[in-house]
């Protein structure tokens, strides 16, 4: 595994899996670190210092993190010759995770994206998005604290799969010929050709995680955002499979909107919402929402359009989980903004909320707790950097290695 060099595990030890499925975290894990690109290297030395001070400051020096170094994006290509080493896959396997700055996807390289390489190499299916939001951070919605979601998006799937065919390409003309014989699909002969699988397998085991996921903290609903009502036997596959986990699997614990016409009692209700109408409702009526299962293409959408309501990209945090295999890996939402990079000056809270999930998945909620409530501190204070220092009144303007340390000079406080 560390045949180029790449890795030198620290001393530490690795988090596990106990057969029930729960994370067994040792005092000193070992946890893999992606800086990225762009910006990433900035974010992560501010995320870091951060991690580590909190650590700190809830257990004192009977806890601290191992980490190691994993290469990916520039840093591989100059060292390695390669933007994503096989080593560098093996370590987030054998190790259960990492986290992530953002990485530029290579023009030319085989590559659509290293972000969906990652996702699609690992089966990290779901894609889990918190949109919360912080007091004092700058929100064009009125009522902002009534946001509080999280987004389960399928990784795997749908059109994101990657199969689609170029208009004019040979590929592309036999199958559109297929197609008019053996259906009597009347499809364009110059139409590019994209393939939307949605599976049982796939829905079942996102929507399965969802509901756990809401059961296990104490969420009221799970909504299905589906356009079933066009893509029967895709979208609206998803939804009655969907129906088909809660009923099947948590019959004790969750109940069908149709089965409690909307009065689920002290049970979790899953319920669906058509995509079209869930992007308006987000926002006049962000309070019917709690966790939200979605297939690929939905998601994405939905995802960014969630953090705008809540400050943004640059707040956002984001995991990609297998919950079967235990593999995570949490990263920073947005990209590389390449013409900020060593600047010091953008905002870290991406990549340090990502690692408020990570602690939360170790089961270190003290140190989720202490960083949430510290930044909550900070925001609350209007120590922010540029960009939300642009968007609010009377804001003192901070580099991002000094908003980590405003940060860390709020905790326990
Ligand atoms: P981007 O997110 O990098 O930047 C868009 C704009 O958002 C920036 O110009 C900046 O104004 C703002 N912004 C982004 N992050 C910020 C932060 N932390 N603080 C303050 N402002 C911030 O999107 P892009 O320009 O479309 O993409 C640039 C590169 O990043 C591309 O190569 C793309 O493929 C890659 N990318 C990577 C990821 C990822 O690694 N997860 C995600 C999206 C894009």
């Amino acid at each position: 595994m560390h045949k180029n060099g790449l890795l030198s595990p620290p001393e530490g030890d690795k988090v596990t899996l106990s057969p029930d499925g729960t994370v067994q975290t040792p005092d000193h894990p070992i946890i893999g670190f992606i800086e990225g690109d762009g910006i990433g290297p900035d974010i992560w030395k501010a995320s870091k210092f951060l991690f580590d001070a909190a650590v700190r400051h809830c257990y004192g020096e009977a806890r601290k993190i191992a980490w190691m170094e994993l290469l990916a994006g520039e840093k591989a290509n100059k060292r390695c010759g390669t933007y994503l080493p096989e080593e560098t896959l093996d370590a987030i396997r054998e190790y259960g995770l990492a986290i992530k700055g953002p990485l530029t996807t290579p023009v030319g390289q085989g590559f659509r994206s290293l972000n969906v390489a990652l996702r699609q190499k690992l089966e990290l299916y779901a894609c889990v998005r918190p949109i919360r939001h912080f007091e004092g951070v700058p929100s064009p919605v009125r009522n902002p604290h009534h946001v509080n979601m999280i987004i389960f998006r399928e990784n795997t799937e749908d059109l994101y799969a990657g199969f689609e065919l170029e208009s004019g390409s040979e590929e592309a003309l036999k199958l559109i010929q297929f197609c008019r014989d053996q259906f009597g699909w009347p499809i364009r002969q110059d139409s590019g050709l994209g393939l939307k699988p949605i599976s049982a397998t796939g829905t079942k085991r996102l929507v399965r995680a969802a509901i756990r996921y809401a059961l296990a903290h104490n969420r009221k609903s799970v909504t299905l955002v589906h356009k079933g009502n066009i893509m029967k036997y895709t979208e609206g596959a998803f939804l009655r499979w969907g129906y088909e986990v809660a009923r099947e699997e948590f019959a004790g614990a969750a109940v069908t909107w149709a089965d409690c016409n909307g009065k689920p009692g002290d049970k979790l209700l899953v319920k669906d919402a058509i995509a079209d109408i869930t992007f308006q409702q987000v926002i006049t009526r962000p309070k019917e929402f709690d966790v939200i299962a979605t297939m690929n293409l939905n998601g994405d959408y939905l995802s960014d359009a969630l953090a705008a309501q809540v400050g943004g990209i640059g707040i956002a945090p984001g995991a990609n989980i297998n919950y079967e295999t235990g593999v995570a890996l949490f990263e920073a939402t947005h990209g590389t903004a390449p013409k900020y990079a060593n600047l010091d000056k953008v905002n870290p809270s991406s990549l340090v909320l990502s690692g408020v999930m990570m602690f939360e998945y170790l089961g270190w909620t003290e140190v989720s707790e202490a960083l949430t409530k510290a930044m909550t501190k900070t925001f609350r204070a209007r120590t922010v950097t540029y960009d939300f220092a642009r968007l609010m009144e009377g804001a003192t303007t901070v580099k991002c290695s000094e908003f980590a340390h405003a940060v860390a000079s709020n905790l326990g406080k």
